[in-house]
């Protein structure tokens, strides 16, 4: 069952203990894989209850959403992987030069042995099985530590996990931020973390004790840019998707969630008033939208909503209710740029829309600030988006659609700058987890004394030949002096 601090006397025994599980090399075989990844896809359907209601404890999260972000999305990966393990665990040729005939290269996936994985509360299942998942496909052992602050998934995992799975190579260790930096004290093979700068830099210190690679998906405040559509239905659909990528993924409570828009002046109205009737068609019951996690974080977003600019600029909702942890989807206009609400992640229900003379000045706006885990623009502008692409630099770009790009599995996922570096989802998160090693296989027929000392002018020729694959040359060269008789 669950494993806790204190069981082993410290978690240095549960730490050896993978690491034993790992060095047994049960977790190399391509069988062992498949059967974690079989395991996990039998505990995320056959618990599909116990997850729904978990989510709802934590986060108040709708089963339809919560099968929409994290089940289905899940399970979806969890089956691609499970088909094209034995493909991507495979080794693959490389090409190799002429000159080194006889030769093979390959490149094999190893394994780097035993992870840690450090997950998040607003996505608690996906954002901790997805990462589990790949890392198990790539053959390691595992130690996985979900958020403290969903605890009802924390401890159905803890409960869960060990059922489904190799109980002595993957472990369940729950706690806060003082069991994450014990698990830091432990040398391991590699770490992801997501969460939030702060933390990330704490973990990346501690790693480089070790010198232990790690991946961190930290946060950002991705952008949204709304082009002026001219056909009220490229309208409707653009702020369909605008509400599912802010109110309805964890009520904004997403890493690539819509943190504010960027609009042109005379479209802004239009907007706004399309925002607010269809969050009124959409949100018709207040179940419909996840709740604030707790009250720290509710106090944080009424916190951002402090000031008499701010509160002035809001232009629908700004309601919250402490006792169900609910603030209403608020939408703010042209909140100060200084603001907290603008310069911090908002992390919730909280909508700045900003104006620009002209959309192409969107891209002047976002060029100087830090880059973002995701860029959204909705437009039909062939040569605006070629310029988004070109011009701005961020995790992702997603035109005329939003936060989708998570559900891909043949994309990566990550961030850039500050908001962190690795990449995962599908074939990459495979990849986050395995070394690729080379194995050369050359053969000790052939020599070429050339290559050696003592040097002279010729070795130099022929080497200048080599790399250049001047091999009509080289050949000629190499006969002249074996008929000559001046082998070397
Ligand atoms: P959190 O509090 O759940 O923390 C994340 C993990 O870090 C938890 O397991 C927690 O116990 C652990 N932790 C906390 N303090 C620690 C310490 N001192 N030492 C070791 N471990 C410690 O999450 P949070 O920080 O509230 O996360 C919110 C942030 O995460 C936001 O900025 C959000 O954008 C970002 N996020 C990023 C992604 C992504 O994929 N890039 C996904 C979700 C969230």
């Amino acid at each position: 069952m669950e494993e806790k601090p204190g069981q082993y006397g410290s978690l240095g025994g549960l730490v050896a203990g993978v690491r034993e599980a790992y060095e047994s090399g049960r977790t190399k075989e391509v069988e062992w894989r498949q059967a974690q990844l079989r395991g996990l896809i039998r505990m995320v359907t056959e618990e599909e209850d116990a997850i729904f209601d978990a989510l709802h404890e934590d986060l108040g999260k709708h089963r339809v959403e919560s099968f929409r972000d994290e089940v289905g999305v899940l399970v979806k990966s969890l089956r691609n992987t499970l088909q094209n393990l034995k493909n991507w665990a495979a080794p693959e040729k490389a090409q190799v030069p002429l000159i080194s005939f006889p030769c093979k290269a390959l490149v094999v996936p190893e394994p780097v042995g035993v992870v840690l994985i450090f997950s998040c509360w607003n996505l608690p299942i996906g954002l901790a099985l997805e990462p589990l998942s790949g890392a198990l496909a790539a053959g390691n052992a595992v130690v996985l530590k979900p958020s403290e602050l969903a605890p009802s998934t924390a401890a159905f995992l803890a409960a869960n996990i060990p059922r489904y799975l190799d109980a002595k190579a993957v472990k369940i260790v729950q706690g806060g931020p003082e069991v994450g930096e014990e698990l830091m004290e432990h040398r391991w093979d590699k770490i992801l973390f997501t969460g939030n700068a702060r933390v990330g830099r704490i973990i990346m210190t501690k790693a480089a004790k070790h010198l232990t690679p790690v991946a961190l998906e930290l946060g950002s405040k991705c952008p949204c840019i709304v082009d002026f559509l001219y056909s009220k239905r490229d309208c409707q659909v653009a702020v369909n998707r605008i509400i599912g990528a802010k109110w309805s993924t964890c009520a904004g409570q997403a890493c690539i969630a819509i943190d504010y828009i960027l609009v042109e002046e005379r479209f802004a109205p239009i907007l706004i008033e399309l925002l607010k009737s269809t969050l009124k068609r959409f949100l018709t019951e207040p179940g419909f939208m996840a709740r604030i996690l707790n009250e720290k974080h509710f106090h944080r977003l009424r916190g951002l909503l402090e000031g008499h600019e701010v509160k002035s600029s809001i232009v629908h909702g700004g309601h919250a209710d402490l006792k169900t942890l609910r603030i209403e989807p608020t939408i703010l206009l042209n909140p100060p740029l200084d603001s907290d609400i603008m310069t911090e992640e908002i992390f919730g229900p909280l909508l700045p829309i900003i104006t620009v003379k002209k959309t192409e000045d969107c891209i002047a706006f976002l060029k100087p600030k830090p880059k973002p885990l995701a860029i959204y623009a909705f437009t039909n502008d062939e040569k605006l988006k070629q310029r988004i692409v070109a011009e701005t630099s961020s995790g992702s770009v997603t035109f005329n659609d939003a936060i989708v790009q998570y559900g891909l599995d043949s994309v990566p996922f990550g961030g850039i700058g500050q908001s962190g570096f690795g990449q995962y989802h599908g074939k990459y998160t495979f990849e986050l987890f395995s070394h690729r090693k080379t194995v050369l296989r050359r053969s000790l027929l052939l020599e070429f004394m050339f290559r050696y000392p003592p040097w002279d002018e010729h070795k130099m020729r022929m080497l200048r030949r080599v790399f250049r694959f001047d091999y009509v040359s080289l050949v000629i060269a190499l006969l002249a002096f074996w008929l000559l008789g001046l082998r070397r």
